[in-house]
């Protein structure tokens, strides 16, 4: 008999199974030796009070024994024989619309622009090192995309649960760690995120599917409002329906599709700094204790959003026990991002800190029309560059030096390799930005005593919080409105934002193809 209880543990508790196995027992009235086993199958932690709990519902195997498979593995059949579909990117949406095609027993060939996420990583670490800008080979290019490289928090506003297990099981059983499906805030680290992509890949091969690095899809080839394929900088020209998943960097493509007259949209998006304090400070401020963390609670998260003046702001992704990294697809651009390994071990914890802004809030870039936020990236971009060292090097300021419009004088170590120096990022930011960021840090402040510190630093600029495009589509058959054939999926799209809805869209567009294609024949 298996039986599920929920309960309210200390965090000590909560680390040995043993004590809950006891705790069980006591709860139930189930006799201690007839308990084979327990499993926590969801975990929470509430840190708002000074006691902090952990939330468990843990599964209880009275005379029974607990089951070895923790996730449903799926058979992916050989498709090398079956229809082929083109799918242009092998970050999240790309590598999970590639394995649902395999499942409805099409053929995926992956197109994908970077190198596969072994090699990148030699590339990344130039970028750090060297400074030098791979711009098909980077943090945002290449196998994984940027998903590869990231922080792994899987975790998503989606309520859709079933699709969201789906993905989960789908990581699970590519060598993930099945805590991922207990956890309320899941998290893979990005240290073992590049054994996972690359095991995704083997099964697409394996099933008879194709993936082709250092390949980059150049045009969409178009004839009678249907799309027939794509051509590529290889010159090999790959022929079939097309799924485009080339996520929130490839300006290019922006600009290839609104050369091609293919319809897209301006969209709003969020621009700031990434924020970085020492890890301990967090952990003390938000588990309410100057011990911190302690022996038994992982390194502590925190999220925010304020109003400010008729926008939001609103931290984003945040990284505890993580680093700042580089993550610039192009020359002369300074951009940050940050992830953390699976132990979250780093001394810092950081987070982004953006402001929410629209196409009409910079009518100067009006001229641009669908593509006037990219440009407004780029141009911020080039700021953080002028502002930094020129190179990866980027601006950086101590917090309440920021706060208070005062230049600072040192910085304090930070985990960003390439290198920070000081600016004064409250004068060069465009103000509509860095006034909301300082208002709206300073309301943070004021609820999270300790937080505004100048132990802590501002770095610039957090500009690839999601696409500044949207390519349009139809809501229930996903394909682009004017072009059959083509579906336009994940967050280059603009129909995601994290791992986590990127392959879940990339499930679903692969789902309307099939659907579409067996319509067809
Ligand atoms: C440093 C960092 C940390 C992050 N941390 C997290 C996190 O912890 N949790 C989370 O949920 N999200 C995180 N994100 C965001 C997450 O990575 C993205 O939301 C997700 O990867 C989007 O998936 P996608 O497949 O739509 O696009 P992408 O991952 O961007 O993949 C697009 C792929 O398309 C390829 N491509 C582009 N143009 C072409 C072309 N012309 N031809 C062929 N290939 C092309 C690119 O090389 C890339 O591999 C992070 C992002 C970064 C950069």
């Amino acid at each position: 008999m298996q039986k599920d209880i929920d309960l309210r543990l200390s965090p000590q508790q909560a680390s040995d199974l043993d004590t809950i196995k006891t705790i069980f027992s006591a709860e139930t009235g189930i006799l201690y030796k007839d308990i084979e086993s327990v499993r926590i199958i969801r975990r929470s932690i509430d840190a708002r009070q000074r006691n902090i709990i952990v939330n468990v519902r843990v599964r209880g195997y009275i005379n029974e024994q607990e089951p070895q498979i923790k996730y449903s593995s799926i058979e992916y059949p050989d498709v090398s024989n079956a229809k082929q579909v083109i799918v242009v990117g092998a970050g999240p949406a790309g590598l999970f619309a590639a394995l649902r095609l395999i499942e409805l027993g099409l053929k995926p060939i992956v197109v994908e622009r970077g190198k596969n996420v072994r090699e990148r990583k030699h590339d990344t670490s130039m970028m750090s090192k060297e400074h030098i800008v791979n711009p098909e080979s980077n943090y945002c290019f290449g196998e994984g995309g940027a998903g590869a490289f990231s922080d792994g928090k899987l975790y998503t506003r989606s309520k859709k649960r079933g699709n969201v297990e789906k993905i989960l099981n789908v990581f699970c059983q590519h060598g993930a760690n099945t805590d991922i499906l207990v956890d309320a805030h899941p998290h893979i680290g990005t240290d073992k995120l590049p054994g996972i992509i690359e095991k995704m890949r083997m099964q697409i091969i394996a099933s008879g599917g194709e993936v082709h690095f250092n390949t980059r899809m150049d045009s969409l080839v178009i004839d009678d409002g249907k799309v027939k394929g794509i051509t590529t900088n290889t010159q090999q020209e790959f022929d079939g329906a097309v799924i485009l998943a080339t996520g929130h960097s490839a300006r290019d493509v922006y600009r290839m599709l609104h050369k091609q007259n293919i319809r897209i949209e301006a969209k709003g998006l969020a621009i700031g700094v990434r924020i970085e304090h020492p890890a301990h400070l967090i952990d003390q401020i938000q588990y309410h204790s100057e011990e911190g963390r302690g022996k038994y609670l992982p390194a502590a998260e925190y999220s925010f959003v304020e109003q400010v003046n008729g926008r939001g702001v609103y931290s984003f992704c945040m990284c505890p026990g993580g680093i700042i990294v580089p993550s610039a697809s192009g020359e002369e651009q300074v951009v940050v991002n940050g992830m953390s390994p699976s132990n979250r071990g780093s001394k810092w914890s950081n987070s982004g800190v953006v402001v929410e802004i629209h196409p009409e809030d910079f009518p100067e870039y009006s001229e641009y029309g669908e593509l006037s936020l990219l440009h407004f990236q780029e141009y911020i971009e080039k700021l953080a560059w002028i502002h930094g060292g020129k190179s990866q090097i980027a601006p950086a300021q101590r917090l309440y030096d920021f706060i208070n419009n005062k230049k600072s004088s040192n910085l304090p170590p930070t985990s960003y390799t390439p290198g920070i120096v000081s600016s004064s990022l409250h004068e060069w930011m465009p103000l509509f930005i860095s006034s909301r960021l300082q208002e709206g840090l300073k309301a943070v402040g004021k609820k999270n005593r300790g937080y505004l510190t100048n132990d802590a630093l501002i770095i610039g600029v957090e500009s690839r919080t999601s696409s500044p495009v949207r390519v349009v589509r139809e809501r229930e058959s996903l394909q682009h409105p004017d072009i059959e054939g083509l579906y336009p999926c994940g967050e280059g799209a603009g129909y995601a934002g994290g791992i986590v809805s990127a392959a879940m869209d990339g499930e679903r567009c692969a789902e309307a193809l099939a659907f579409w294609l067996q319509a067809k024949s």
